[in-house]
C-alpha cells in the first residue's frame, strides 16, 4: 500500500487519509501461516511534523488459522492500530521516505507480526488430541484416559487436577 506525500509534505501538518481493500501478502510466524485470501482492509490517516511523517491508522484482514490443541482450522481475524514515524531519509531510523510516496508495506508487515498471539486455540472448551492415541477428544471418545486411570497409582491425584482445571 503506497501513500501520496507530495501535498503533505507542504501542508502545515493537516491530516490526510487514505485508504486501502486488496492483496496483502501472507505472513508466517511461530510455525503459524496467515493468509488473506480476501484480501485485507487498510485505514491510514498522515500528517507532517517536522521533517517526520506521522502515520496511524488500524488493519484488518480475514484469515484461517489452526488450533494449537486439536489442529482445527477456524476463521480468525486479524486487527490491529499502528503509529509510526517516517523520517526523511538518510537518518537513523525504522522507516524512512524518499521522494513523494510512501510504501507502508513493510511497516504494516512488521505491525502485523507483534500483533499476533503466540497460539490459537478454538475455543476455551477445546479438549485438545488425546496424547495417547491423537483422536479428536472434542468429537470422539477413547478408553485412553480410562484405561490410564485405572492403572495410574496416582489416580486420585489425577481427578484433583482436572477438577482444579475446570
Ligand atoms: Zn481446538
Ligand atoms: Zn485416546
Amino acid at each position: 500500500m503506497k501513500i501520496d506525500i507530495n501535498d503533505v509534505l507542504v501542508s502545515d501538518g493537516e491530516m490526510f487519509s487514505a485508504q486501502y481493500n486488496g492483496s496483502f501478502s501472507a505472513a508466517e510466524f511461530l510455525g503459524q501461516r496467515y493468509e488473506f485470501g480476501n484480501g485485507v482492509h487498510v485505514k491510514a490517516d498522515y500528517f507532517l511534523s517536522k521533517s517526520d511523517i506521522v502515520v496511524t491508522g488500524s488493519f484488518e484482514g480475514g484469515t484461517t488459522v489452526s488450533c494449537s490443541k486439536c489442529l482445527t482450522e477456524f476463521e480468525y481475524t486479524v486487527n490491529f492500530k499502528f503509529t509510526e514515524y517516517y523520517k526523511k531519509s538518510q537518518q537513523d531510523s525504522d522507516y524512512t521516505y524518499v521522494g513523494y510516496s510512501i510504501d507502508l508495506t513493510q511497516m504494516l508487515q512488521d505491525n502485523l507480526i507483534l500483533s499476533l498471539p503466540s497460539r490459537h486455540v478454538c475455543s476455551e472448551m477445546c479438549k485438545g488430541l488425546c496424547s495417547k492415541c491423537g483422536c479428536d477428544m472434542n468429537t470422539q471418545q477413547c478408553d485412553c484416559k480410562q484405561q490410564m486411570d485405572e492403572t495410574n497409582p496416582f489416580y486420585g491425584l489425577s481427578e484433583l487436577i482436572d477438577d482444579e482445571e475446570v
